[in-house]
């Protein structure tokens, strides 16, 4: 990109390189367009990022943030294998576990789909036999897609009680798995996109439960692999490039303003967060078309990776406490499947979700947690600890969170689509959501021969 000069033109602008834009940067080159992708940053990955931490001896590869996938996310792991990558290279699959230091296990074993849960559920430990019937018969009646009968502005906690579910169980299953899936607590969550996310997990493929973890970080996932994919077709990507503004050309498609210099290209994916895509559409669209900056709220999440010398042969995954309101702050604990070899033989990351809580500051959070997981599973102190705090990791996922009005945006600005973990309709923000709604953003894009085509 020439900093002075003409504006150097593309076919299609990918603003923002986290995976939603990775996704539809993917897709628009399989469809044959010169794309440009763009992102502030140093590297790509946005909030699903490798980093590697100081530890004294030695640097130790990490995530920005403990990720779980599951089998469930059909379009994540068929946008790895578009770029020609086995997903299970790079992440490590293993069958659903829900099993808590306080007794608490359900475990698919070894039967694969509903056999499976239906299996862990009759077998499930620490929990009495009307509340394992009442679990099942929850999973078993959830409604279909078109279903009328959908919770509508509902919390999570208001659904199952309605639902008739077993005060104990919705503290001690249902709770965990809320704040697990929408990172919102029970009271808050919004139960439709609970429900949804119960229906689409649970009662799909064989496989759409498995637990899938970064064999070696999020960046070896997804980030890394496009990139070199992308390059590879002949896409351009410009790191540490913040796009400062978007305008509309008086004829035919849109200028994108870098730090770097002008774009002119015929259509533009926003892959931002909520307030940074505000911020470039309210100059283009009339008041009051789009939901106000204060209506997006989020959700912390901190990770505290945890290293040991030794090998100690931690469970792939552990609920730490089957009660959210519990005191100690550390709630899943996941083991790094690929630590062995490095200096650290036992690398782990408890993830802390704020939902109902207040965290403190990474230092007291770290030694909290070190002490907890100490405590809990019987180790020696973790000489290593670290604590990670997203401020802004996911929406908070209410039966008010805002949406936009995507039919009128593309009236007001053809050629332009948002995607984002926060553009996928009825689901939390993750990974699966953000990819989802790159897909679709660029099939939209490819659909239109030109961004002028009748709407
Ligand atoms: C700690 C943590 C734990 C999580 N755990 C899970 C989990 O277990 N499972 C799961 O599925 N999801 C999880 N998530 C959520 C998941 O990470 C996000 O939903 C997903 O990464 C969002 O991707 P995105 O592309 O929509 O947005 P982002 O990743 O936020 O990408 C937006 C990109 O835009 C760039 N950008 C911003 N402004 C500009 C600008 N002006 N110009 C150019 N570029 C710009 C940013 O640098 C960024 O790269 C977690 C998130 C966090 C933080």
């Amino acid at each position: 990109m020439a900093p002075e000069g003409p504006a150097q033109a593309i076919d299609c602008a990918v603003v923002g390189a986290g995976w939603a834009g990775l996704a539809a940067a993917i897709d628009l080159v399989h469809a044959g367009r010169r794309v440009m992708l763009l992102d502030a940053a140093p590297q790509a990955g946005g909030r699903a990022r490798s980093l590697s931490l100081q530890t004294g001896a030695a640097p130790l590869a990490l995530d920005n943030g403990q990720h779980l996938l599951i089998g469930g996310y059909r379009e994540t792991l068929a946008l790895l294998s578009r770029i020609d990558l086995d997903p299970d290279t790079v992440l490590h699959r293993f069958p659903l576990q829900l099993r808590s230091v306080q007794g608490l296990s359900v475990d698919a074993g070894r039967w694969p789909g509903r056999a499976g849960l239906a299996w862990g559920l009759l077998r499930a430990r620490g929990l009495s036999v009307g509340q394992r019937l009442a679990a099942g018969r929850l999973l078993a009646t959830l409604p279909p897609d078109t279903d009328r009968h959908w919770p509508q502005g509902m919390t999570v906690a208001q659904w199952l009680t309605d639902r008739g579910q077993p005060e104990a169980l919705i503290r001690r299953l249902w709770s965990p798995v809320c704040v697990g899936a929408l990172n919102t607590a029970l009271h808050e969550a919004c139960a439709r996109t609970f429900a949804r996310v119960l229906r689409d997990t649970f009662r799909a493929a064989p496989d759409a439960f498995d637990m899938l973890l970064a064999r070696r970080g999020l960046s070896t996932v997804l980030p890394e692999p496009a990139l070199a994919w992308l390059h590879s077709r002949g896409a351009e990507v410009h790191l540490r490039c913040p796009v400062r503004a978007l305008a509309r050309n008086p004829e035919h498609g849109w200028t994108i303003r870098t730090d770097k210099g002008l774009v002119a290209t015929d259509q533009v994916v926003l892959a931002l967060p909520p307030r940074a895509a505000l911020r470039m559409l309210e100059p283009l669209v009339p008041g009051g078309t789009l939901p106000a900056h204060s209506d997006f709220e989020e959700e912390p999440i901190a990770t505290v990776w945890l290293a040991w010398r030794d090998t100690l042969g931690l469970p792939d995954t552990v609920l730490l406490h089957d009660d959210m309101l519990a005191a100690a702050p550390g709630q899943w604990l996941f083991s790094r499947p690929d630590a062995s070899g490095s200096h650290w033989h036992t690398v782990a990351g408890v993830v802390v979700s704020a939902a109902g809580h207040t965290l403190p500051d990474p230092q007291t959070l770290a030694q909290q947690v070190k002490n907890q997981v100490s405590a809990q599973l019987a180790v020696p102190p973790a000489p290593f600890a670290r604590a990670i705090i997203e401020r802004q990791a996911t929406q908070r996922c209410t039966p008010q969170r805002p949406r936009i009005d995507r039919a009128q945006l593309r009236r007001l600005c053809p050629g332009l689509e948002l995607a984002g973990d926060w553009m996928w309709p009825d689901y939390p923000s993750t990974l699966e959501s953000a990819v989802r709604s790159g897909v679709a953003a660029a099939q939209e894009l490819i659909a239109r021969a030109s961004p002028y085509a009748a709407i």
